[in-house]
C-alpha cells in the first residue's frame, strides 16, 4: 500500500506504534494508562492536573469504545488482522473531532506519535480499503475535483474591492493565505479583516485569489492522504516559484496544516493573523487608539492552540485594547474545550458535534462575557450554526480591526 512517491499510507505508515514485529527499531503503542479520557488519572509526565473532560465523543457517548485508547487498540487489531473494518469501527473513527486533546495528554506521544495520529492513520486505512465514508463523499469529491472541501468552483471573491495584488501578477515575499472558509460567511470577515490589518501595517503582500487551493486540512484529517500530499506539493511549488518567505493565514486550522508543511520544507515562516498583529503592535506598525468598554472571552481553537501552541498572542492583543476586559472560560488554553467543528464530525455525527458546540457556548455564557472571540473559521461556523441563540461570536481579527 503506497502512493506514487512510495510513502507508506494508512496503518503501515504508523506501524512502529502498533507493536509491529520484526522491525529494526523498538515498536511500542498505547500503554492503557487512561489519561486521555474521562476522569482518568493525570498523565504522570505532567506537572499540572489535566482537564476534567477530555475526549468529546467519549463525554457525549460515555462508552469505552469512544475513547482515544479504544481507537488506538482498534487500529492495532486491524493492523494485525485480528479484526476487520466494521461499521461500528468506522462510526467510532468518524466521531473524532480532531481536537488534539488526547495528543496533548498522552505520555506515549513522547515516542513521536500519539492517539490522534493513530486515528488519522486508521482513517487513511479505511479510505484506502473502502473509499470515503458516505457522509464525507461530497468533501472527498470537492477536494479531488475542485481543490476545495466544499466544491467551490470560483475562488477569490472574498477580496473583491480590496485592491489586493494577486501573486503572479505582482511579486511579494509575503503571502496572505485566506483559506477555503474565506469564500463562506463564517470565514469571510476574518480574511477581509486580516487583509486590511496588513494594509494598515504597511506590509507588502499578495494573495492567491482565484488560484488558491485548499491547504489540505480535510484531506489530512479525514484520511485522504493522497489528496493531502497532492495539495501540499502544489501549495509548496507555488510558494517556491514565487519566492514567498512568509505565509500569513487567517484561520487557525490552515495554520496547523501550513505548520505541517514546514516539517518537510524550509525557507518560509508561517504565522497566523493574530501573531502578525501581536508583532505589528510591538513594532508600532499597528496601534490601538479607541476605548472599547466591553467584556469578552476568547475561545482557543484546538488547531491554533494545541495544534500550534499559539495561546499568548491573542491574549496580549486583547489586553492592549484600552477599556477592554478579557475573562477566561473555565477550560482555556491547553485544556480548552472543542467546538465540535473539526475532523468531519459535523457531517458524520451532527448530534454529537452540536452537543459539543452547545457545551462550549454554555461555558462562554458562564464566563460573564458579552462576546466570544474566535480565531478559526471552523469554530465560528460551529457557533453560527447552533439552533439556539447564545452569546454573540466574532472573528478576533475582525474585532481587532474595529478596535484600531
Ligand atoms: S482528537 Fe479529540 S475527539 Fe479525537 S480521539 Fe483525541 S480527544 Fe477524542
Ligand atoms: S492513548 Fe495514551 S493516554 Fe490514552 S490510554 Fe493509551 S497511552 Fe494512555
Amino acid at each position: 500500500m503506497a502512493d506514487q512517491t512510495n510513502k507508506p499510507l494508512g496503518l503501515e505508515r504508523v506501524k512502529k506504534w502498533l507493536y509491529a514485529k520484526d522491525l529494526d527499531e523498538r515498536s511500542s503503542g498505547c500503554v492503557l494508562c487512561g489519561s486521555c479520557y474521562g476522569h482518568g488519572p493525570a498523565n504522570p509526565m505532567e506537572d499540572v492536573p489535566g482537564p476534567k473532560e477530555k475526549c468529546p465523543p467519549y463525554e457525549y457517548y460515555k462508552f469505552q469504545r469512544h475513547t482515544p485508547k479504544s481507537r488506538w487498540l482498534m487500529a492495532q487489531r486491524v493492523f494485525h488482522g485480528l479484526d476487520t473494518i466494521t461499521p461500528e469501527l468506522k462510526e467510532v473513527m468518524a466521531a473524532c473531532t480532531n481536537c488534539l486533546m488526547c495528543q496533548e495528554l498522552c505520555g506515549v506521544r513522547g515516542d513521536g506519535y500519539g492517539p490522534w495520529d493513530i486515528t488519522v492513520a486508521m482513517r487513511e486505512e479505511i479510505t484506502e480499503r473502502e473509499g470515503p465514508l458516505p457522509a464525507h463523499q461530497a468533501i472527498f469529491d470537492g477536494l479531488k475535483q475542485h481543490d476545495s472541501p466544499w466544491g467551490q468552483t470560483a475562488r477569490g471573491a472574498w477580496a473583491d474591492g480590496l485592491g489586493l495584488t494577486q501573486l503572479g501578477r505582482g511579486q511579494a515575499a509575503t503571502l496572505l493565505f485566506a483559506g477555503c472558509s474565506a469564500e463562506r460567511a463564517s470565514g469571510r470577515s476574518g480574511a477581509v479583516a486580516l487583509a486590511k490589518l496588513m494594509q494598515t501595517a504597511g506590509e507588502n503582500f499578495a494573495i492567491l485569489g482565484d488560484q488558491e487551493k485548499c491547504c489540505g486540512l480535510y484531506a489530512f484529517d479525514l484520511g485522504y492522504r493522497r489528496e493531502y500530499e497532492r495539495l501540499k506539493d502544489a501549495n509548496l511549488a507555488t510558494l517556491t516559484q514565487a519566492g514567498v518567505t512568509k505565509v500569513v493565514v487567517a484561520c487557525g486550522s490552515c495554520q496547523r496544516i501550513w505548520r505541517e508543511y514546514a516539517k518537510e520544507a524550509s525557507g518560509f515562516e508561517v504565522v497566523h493573523g493574530v501573531e502578525f498583529v501581536a508583532q505589528a503592535l510591538t513594532t508600532g506598525q499597528l496601534k490601538f487608539t479607541k476605548t472599547i468598554g466591553k467584556k469578552v472571552t476568547y475561545h482557543d481553537s484546538c488547531h491554533l492552540g494545541r495544534g500550534c501552541g499559539v495561546y499568548d498572542p491573542p491574549r496580549q492583543i486583547l489586553r492592549a485594547i484600552p477599556g477592554l476586559q478579557l475573562v477566561e472560560m473555565e477550560r482555556n488554553q491547553r485544556w480548552s474545550w472543542c467546538c465540535g467543528g473539526g475532523g468531519g464530525a459535523p457531517e458524520a455525527d451532527p448530534a454529537m458535534a452540536q452537543w459539543n458546540a452547545a457545551d462550549r457556548m454554555r461555558e462562554a455564557r458562564a464566563s460573564g462575557a458579552e462576546l466570544m472571540l474566535t480565531s478559526s473559521a471552523l469554530c465560528q461556523r460551529s457557533f453560527d450554526e447552533l439552533p439556539e441563540a447564545g452569546l454573540p461570536t466574532q472573528d478576533l481579527l475582525e474585532f481587532i480591526l474595529a478596535a484600531l
